[in-house]
């Protein structure tokens, strides 16, 4: 497997630190919104990336941050006359919802800065023991950029050039850094924003060392890939390196890797220019499985700009593979109905051969940095095959095997081609009447149980003075 890491600017064979298993750490998002289209991207390239590992046997430990203290949120809270913790943890659900709808898997852990504070304090102290942080008179703690030689090495930046464009710049307000290129660890508390006490100054921690201190508490000191947009490349993750190369004394992360932006009417994407859709807009006027497969259309260092052409030929392209997989599936369920044939014949066993040639097809494409547009060429040329090999003389072996094949390999893409049967009203009806019986026989653990399998076939419950109402999600 080959991927192209940013550190080197070069294709490199991934080997893991520790046989068999991967540590993998994506920067998620700053909560103070609905997650926009262009978050959505590296969520589900890098849940792809993921699925492919584990589809290849490793062990995957996924780590992906919500940044839910920041200027935005606080911002939005202070419009709203209310906490920042009511604006994160909202954006939290609702981004746990879009998440769920793409089919992105949650990560192994989700950690967030605000419950982190305690590591990051500890880095800090630790970096500023070892000379490489100082704290200035205010409270105010800032990495000391040129004590890291290295800096730079992810951006090919060099030190001296970075050092003339601040110079040019003239950053006012930070007359008390030593270094106009030194970043800040922790800053001094405002009025009405949440802070927390430090041995500096009651306040909170500047962005970047939260990542820092996440991966090394939920991955170690050295992980295998690290990755995110690549307008984090810098300064958000040439600044993580500093801080944890510099407070762990060794390499921070193997490979890493960035996705490319998605852009609207061949511009960036972004809140800041205020150009932006979010998923939950795009959900109202498709399957969230056609965005899935718009993202993986595309290999995901290229720019992609965002198009309804682009995305009516996704869920048209996506219809084919859906389509052939209810045919497959139907041609199992009657040949083992019919009895007469369920084993492959010679024939078949050799079209199962053809069959298999695509999925070497399939690894080929992900094994070359990822490469789900060629994977998803490798998808069609099976269900190509699929529509005239397997007919309605098949063996119910045939049918199954092929059917078996389409849906492993879109698996690994997280498309979802066969859908869970319905869950019918009269079902949803009789759990909940055994809901209502076992919490009168005071067994919550049975009626939490039955809520949670209703929520997971997409049945929401709530509980009103009129009895229970549900609803479809
Ligand atoms: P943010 O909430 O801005 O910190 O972004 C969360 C993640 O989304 C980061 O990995 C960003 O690099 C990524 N991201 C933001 N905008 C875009 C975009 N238009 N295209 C692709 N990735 C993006
Ligand atoms: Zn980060």
């Amino acid at each position: 497997m080959k991927l192209f890491n940013t550190l080197t600017r070069s294709m490199e064979e991934f080997v893991p630190l520790e046989e068999g298993k991967v540590r993998m750490y994506v920067c998620g998002p700053t909560v103070y919104n609905l997650i926009h289209i262009g978050n959505a991207r590296p969520m589900i390239i890098f849940d792809t990336v993921r699925r492919y590992m584990e589809y290849k046997g490793y062990e995957v430990n996924y780590v992906s941050n919500f940044t839910d203290v920041d200027d935005k949120i606080i911002k939005k809270a202070q419009e709203e006359g209310v906490s920042a913790q009511e604006i994160s943890e909202r954006y939290i659900e609702e981004c746990k919802k879009d998440m769920a709808g793409m089919n992105v898997r949650p990560a192994t852990t989700h950690p967030r800065a605000t419950e982190e504070i305690g590591g990051m304090i500890e880095m800090i102290q630790t970096l500023i023991d070892r000379g490489y942080a100082y704290a200035a008179e205010d409270g105010t703690v800032y990495f000391r950029v040129k004590m890291f030689r290295e800096y730079g090495k992810l951006s090919h930046k060099n030190l001296d050039d970075l050092q003339s464009g601040f110079r040019a710049l003239k950053v006012s307000g930070e007359e008390q850094k030593e270094d106009p290129l030194d970043f800040v660890l922790w800053k001094p508390k405002k009025e009405g924003e949440p802070f927390w006490p430090s041995p500096w100054c009651d306040g909170r921690p500047g962005w970047h060392i939260e990542c820092s201190v996440m991966s090394k508490k939920y991955l170690g000191e050295q992980i295998d890939i690290h990755a995110g947009g690549e307008d984090l490349i810098f300064p958000h993750h040439e600044n993580e390196i500093a801080q944890s190369e510099c407070c762990n004394g060794k390499p921070f992360a193997r490979y890493w890797m960035h996705n490319a932006f998605l852009n609207i009417d061949n511009k960036k994407m972004s809140k800041s220019l205020g150009n932006f859709r979010t998923v939950r807009e795009i959900s109202q006027e498709y399957d969230l499985q056609v965005l899935r497969f718009f993202m993986l259309n595309a290999h995901y260092r290229s720019p992609l700009n965002f198009s309804r052409e682009l995305m009516e030929a996704s869920g048209n392209a996506l219809d084919r593979i859906v389509e052939a997989a209810g045919r497959l599936k139907d041609r199992k369920e009657a040949a083992e109905k019919r009895e007469e044939s369920p084993k492959a014949s010679g024939e078949e066993q050799a079209l199962m051969e053809t069959a298999r040639t695509f999925v070497t097809k399939f690894e080929n494409a992900m094994d070359d940095d990822f490469n789900t547009a060629d994977a998803l060429a490798a998808v069609f040329e099976l269900v190509k095959f699929a529509n005239t090999s397997v007919t309605d003389a098949s063996s119910a072996e045939f049918a199954s095997g092929v059917l078996d094949i389409l849906a492993k390999l879109c698996d690994v893409l997280g498309l979802i081609i066969l859908k869970q049967d319905e869950i019918l009203d009269r079902e949803i009806e009789e759990l909940i009447e055994e809901r209502q019986a076992a919490r009168k026989a005071k067994n919550f653990a049975r009626a939490d149980e039955i809520r949670e399998e209703l929520l997971s076939r997409g049945i929401i419950l709530k509980d009103t003075r009129e009895g229970v109402k549900w609803k479809r999600a």
